[in-house]
């Protein structure tokens, strides 16, 4: 038998509870839905209530609507009756379940299963591995190490996950490890096409506008090394997007030379900003998340600002100008390419 104590562990809690909550953090993607719809579907299959959940229903991402399961997803249990077991996949603190943290500490085990380097370790039982590509390789060891049956269904979401948080095999996450298991996921008949063409090749009209905006005033600030561009709320009004449609937006500003960092500023409908960071050098962009009351890995992490959108990009230009060494301009300022 392989030694896979924690992940064994965590198989026979799940085992042997009735009501379990499976829940991922704020602002969901693919790794965290993907993990989520993936256990939650063999749970049920054994026979558990399973309660699927995320902390801000009306912000589920659409071009997961695929995931099977995923008209379950709801809140965490009846009230007042916590689940015996709480499992928080992709997560790194417990306050990125936001109102979902009170019944994951009321739960009778929180089980934390996460790849991220800050994770804080709040569970009790902790199956945490930055080296993981995503949290649905570690979903997957999980399976593996209780002898669980993939079936096509799970082995779809799981390989979302994959797929998404490597970035379609692409990140520095993109080990011989996640292959392999993209490999197993495949054999188990994962829909490999079909989950490229969901999450990437079914975007709505108004999404490819309110892309268009953010290329058109995408800026390059070379003094600090920085690609950056913004939404505002009257840009989604005007395009009639969401920003839970916009998360992999940001990527498309990783296309451009020149640049250490890539940021996308969006502006929140409470006047807050939440920001977007890639790395796209060497430079990890975690600890700058860090900073700034975020949080996420070298190659991808995040924050919200009370600044507006303005005041953000010069307080990010700021600290950039630091890590670089010299003192820097405001936003206007500085040498910048159009
Ligand atoms: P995104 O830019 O796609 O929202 O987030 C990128 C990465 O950073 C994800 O792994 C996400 O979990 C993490 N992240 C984003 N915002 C925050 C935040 O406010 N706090 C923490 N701890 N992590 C964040
Ligand atoms: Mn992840």
């Amino acid at each position: 038998m392989k030694s896979n104590p924690k992940e064994r562990e965590i198989g026979e809690r799940l085992a042997g509870a009735h009501r379990v909550a499976v829940a991922t953090h704020v602002n969901p993607d693919g790794d965290g839905l993907g993990s989520v719809a993936g256990l939650s579907l063999f749970l049920e299959r054994l026979g558990k209530v399973v309660y699927p959940c995320i902390p801000r229903l009306n912000e589920l991402p659409p071009q997961y609507s695929y995931l099977p399961g995923r008209e379950k997803i709801g809140t965490c249990g009846e009230p007042g009756e916590p689940p015996e077991v709480f499992v928080a996949l992709d997560c790194s603190n417990l306050e990125r379940l936001e109102s979902l943290a009170p019944i994951a500490r009321a739960s009778g085990i929180l089980i934390n299963v996460d790849h991220h380097e800050d994770n804080t370790e709040y569970g009790d039982i902790n199956l945490v591995d930055e080296r993981a590509s995503s949290t649905a390789e570690l979903v997957f060891r999980v399976f593996r190490a209780n002898g669980w049956e993939i079936d096509p269904a799970v082995a779809t979401c799981l390989y979302t996950g994959l797929f998404t948080d490597t970035g379609r095999f692409q990140h520095p996450n993109t080990t011989p490890e996640a292959f392999r298991i993209a490999y197993e996921l495949a054999l188990a008949g994962a829909e490999v096409s079909r989950v490229a063409r969901e999450v990437y090749q079914n975007q709505s009209l108004s999404y490819v506008h309110l892309l268009g905006l953010v290329l058109e005033r995408a800026r390059l600030s070379r003094e600090v090394g920085l690609v950056y561009s913004t939404i505002s709320q009257e840009d989604l009004r005007a395009t009639g997007a969401s920003l839970s449609e916009a998360e992999d937006l940001v990527d498309y500003l990783r296309t451009v030379r020149g640049g250490k960092v890539v940021a996308l500023l969006k502006e929140l409908e409470d006047g807050r900003v939440r920001v977007s960071l890639r790395s796209r050098d060497d430079l990890p962009v975690g600890p700058i998340a860090r900073e700034l009351g975020g949080g996420g890995h070298a190659m991808a992490a995040g924050y919200t600002t009370e600044k507006n959108l303005d005041g953000a990009l010069r307080e990010l230009i700021s600290i950039l100008a630091r890590l670089a060494g010299h003192q820097v301009p405001g936003a206007e300022g500085g040498e910048e390419d159009r």
